[in-house]
């Protein structure tokens, strides 16, 4: 394959964009080779500087959920563009797309905008500190929440990848009252509770993870936090940022019938253009300048064009919810081809998926928190993402970050992941 353009591209980025990238994992630190520079996508397949086509399984780690270059998001997006591509002052779809998210996310009452989800989750910990006047918040090892400092605390994503637990500019006082429990373990989220008793403001959680890849919680663990969250006076955050409107309608939160006090948002809600929100119980939201003393603001915030295009798709989505049951069985799909190719070649690798969230971990442990994730071969991944992108299908590039299904992938390209697969294990065997 020939990726020349790329290799130039990225060549001259490094000299003017940190290690060449905007965001890290693109830079593929973790797997080995070199980024590729994309110049257009369409449908399931993204296309690189060079002409080549890649078979996406990122789908912008979730966003395109109904693929690349939908035509009902992409003429939304134009109308808009021509309508102004800023008014920094209210505008109708505000209020359409906050009534349209409040109807799928019947926990959501009212919701903020903001412009990504590392915004959502820094402006919800803000208000459930101004809420509750307490300043702790306790998060789970491997849940990435953004890169707020108070998050860069044994995050998962990136920082998992790039082993940075605590980043350097993170002070001490904030990491002091960041606190940790593993993912799926009550008990000691139950401990940790006591030893800081009326300290903690918020619990904050991937209801499914997708950042140590895609980890499923266990029977009763969100329900237990729920009830803990109720007994202490502690705002229960949900993070869905990655799983809202990917997993139901009304996300993690409907398929494991929670209601949290709070929900973050992003992804998918902007239909691909810089979006985040958060939301929730109607008096805890009117905590938020300027209705309450909690101060959140931004000029981009609300943007007309990011507007129309979550509108644009959360309807298409609201309206036709058969794409749910679609996504989980093309999903389902690629997890039996794999299982298959496994017991073929005799070899027991761990997959976890739910919905359109799937992940193979080069492990025979069961992987339930970020400890049994790590348990991974994580040089065999490398070689593994290599050989996909080789074979023209782009994984993401990390271990510890789930696939994303998206509606454009069919019978064809099921049958392309599938067999990509099998031939990895027969090369790397043989
Ligand atoms: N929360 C979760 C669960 C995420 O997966 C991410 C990003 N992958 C974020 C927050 C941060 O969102 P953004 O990258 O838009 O800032």
């Amino acid at each position: 394959m020939n990726i020349a353009t790329s290799k130039e591209l990225f060549e001259r980025a490094q000299d003017y964009i940190p290690g060449g990238v905007n965001s890290p994992v693109r830079a593929f630190k973790a797997v080995g080779g070199d980024p590729i520079f994309f110049a257009k996508a369409e449908g399931a397949y993204m296309y690189d500087e060079d002409g080549n086509a890649y078979l996406d399984l990122i789908n912008s780690w979730g966003p395109m959920i109904l693929g690349h270059a939908n035509k009902q998001v992409e003429e939304a997006i134009f109308k808009a563009v021509i309508g102004s591509p800023s008014f920094g002052a209210p505008s109708r779809m505000e209020v359409e797309l906050a009534e349209l998210i409040t109807e799928m996310v019947p926990s959501i009452e009212k919701v903020r905008m903001v412009n990504s989800g590392t915004e959502a989750t820094m402006s919800a910990i803000r208000l459930a500190r101004g809420f509750t006047k307490r300043d702790k918040v306790l998060k789970f090892e491997g849940c990435y929440h953004g890169h707020g400092d108070s998050f860069l605390i044994a995050a998962g994503s990136g920082a998992a990848t790039m082993g940075i637990p605590n980043s350097p500019g993170v002070t001490e006082g904030t990491a002091k009252d960041t606190l940790l429990a593993p993912f799926n373990d009550l008990e000691k989220v139950k401990e940790v509770t006591a030893s800081n008793k009326g300290e903690i403001a918020a619990i904050i959680i991937e209801p499914v993870p997708g950042n140590m890849g895609c980890v499923l919680p266990n029977s009763g663990f969100l329900e237990g936090l729920r009830s803990l969250c109720d007994e202490e006076g502690i705002v229960l955050i949900f993070d869905e940022v990655m799983s809202g409107f990917r997993l139901a309608k009304g996300g993690a939160q409907e398929v494991y019938g929670i209601k949290p006090d709070l929900t973050t948002l992003g992804k998918i809600i902007g239909g691909g253009m810089p979006v985040g929100a958060y939301g929730g119980r109607k008096d805890i939201m009117d905590f938020v300048s300027p209705q309450g003393p909690v101060y959140q603001a931004g000029t981009l915030s609300g943007n007309p064009v990011a507007m129309a295009a979550g509108y644009a798709q959360l309807s298409y989505l609201n309206e036709n919810p058969e794409v749910y049951t679609d996504l989980e069985k093309t999903t389902k799909q690629i997890l039996e081809g794999y299982q298959k190719v496994l017991k073929k070649h005799k070899l027991n690798y761990t997959m976890n998926q739910i919905g359109s969230m799937i992940s193979l971990f080069f492990t025979d442990q069961k992987v339930f928190d970020f400890e049994t994730a790590k348990s991974c071969d994580t040089e065999l991944f490398g070689k593994y993402f290599r050989f996909n992108l080789e074979n023209g299908v782009y994984l993401p590039p990390s271990q510890f970050e789930t696939w994303f299904i998206s509606t454009c992938i069919g019978g064809e390209e099921v049958q392309k992941i599938i067999q990509t697969f099998d031939q990895f294990l027969k090369q790397s065997q043989g």
